[in-house]
C-alpha cells in the first residue's frame, strides 16, 4: 500500500484509507459537523487532506446508512452544487433514457457501488446489512439525484467505474482538478473541531434514542428540545 504523503502518526496506519485521528478532525472542520463512523478515506488531495470519506454501511447506533462515500472537501461540493443548480442533473437523467450505451455503464456503477459498500462493511466489521441490499446512491441506477455522490463515487473508486460521476468530475476542472492543492482557506484550521451535530439526521436519531429510552411522548414531534 503507499501513503506516501501521509506521515506515520500514532494510528501507524500502513493503508492510507485508514482514517487517522486528524482525519477525523479534518473531516469535521471541512463539514463544520463532527463525523461519525467513517471507516475509510478513499480519497485524497494531493497534500494528503482528505476529499471523500467512507462510512460504515451500518451506523454504530444500528441504522443502516446506504451513502458510503460522501464529498467533503468544501471546495468540490461547492462546485457539485453549482452544476446541479445549472440543471445538469436533469440533462444526465434525460440522456440515461436515451442512451442505452449510457444506461448499461451507469448499471454497473450502480453495481459497483454496492459491492465496494459490502467490502467496506467486511472491513470495517459492520456485518451484512440486508435492509439496503440493491440500493445505492444519487439515484443510481437510473436516474441523477446528487451530484455530490456520483463525484465521490469517482474520486473513490477511480476513471471508467461510474460514467457520469466522471463527467461530473470533469465538468467542475473549472474550480477543482486532482492535479493540484485547494484547501488553502477552504476550511478554517485553527477553529475548534466541532462537536455538535445539529442536522436533521441526528435529531431524528436523537429523538428515536429518546423514543426508545421512553423518554419521549410517542406523538410528540419535539425533537428539538434537547441538545
Ligand atoms: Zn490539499
Amino acid at each position: 500500500m503507499k501513503g506516501p504523503l501521509v506521515p506515520a502518526t500514532e494510528s501507524s496506519a500502513t493503508d492510507g484509507r485508514v482514517p487517522t485521528a486528524l482525519d477525523l478532525d479534518t473531516l469535521s472542520r471541512q463539514l463544520n459537523r463532527p463525523v461519525r463512523d467513517v471507516v475509510e478515506i478513499p480519497a485524497r488531495c494531493v497534500c494528503g487532506n482528505p476529499l471523500v470519506a467512507a462510512t460504515a454501511p451500518r451506523l454504530s447506533n444500528g441504522i443502516p446508512f446506504p451513502t458510503t462515500y460522501y464529498l467533503t472537501h468544501p471546495v468540490l461540493t461547492a462546485a457539485a452544487s453549482r452544476l446541479e443548480a445549472a440543471g445538469l442533473m436533469n440533462e444526465m437523467t434525460d440522456r440515461l433514457a436515451a442512451d442505452t450505451e449510457l444506461a448499461a455503464a451507469y448499471q454497473h456503477a450502480h453495481e459497483a457501488y454496492i459491492a465496494a459498500r459490502e467490502a467496506i462493511g467486511e472491513r470495517a466489521g459492520t456485518g451484512p446489512v440486508p435492509e439496503t441490499a440493491g440500493i445505492s446512491a444519487g439515484g443510481m441506477p437510473t436516474r441523477v439525484k446528487c451530484l455530490h455522490v456520483l463525484i465521490g463515487h469517482a474520486l473513490a473508486a477511480g476513471p471508467g467505474v461510474n460514467p457520469l460521476g466522471d463527467e461530473a468530475l470533469a465538468a467542475v476542472a473549472e474550480w477543482w482538478t486532482a492535479e493540484r492543492c485547494y484547501c488553502e482557506g477552504a476550511w478554517d484550521n485553527q477553529a475548534p473541531v466541532p462537536n455538535k451535530d445539529l442536522s436533521r439526521h441526528v435529531k431524528h436519531l436523537n429523538q428515536l434514542k429518546a423514543e426508545a429510552a421512553g423518554n419521549a411522548d410517542s406523538t410528540s414531534d419535539s425533537a428539538n428540545t434537547e441538545k
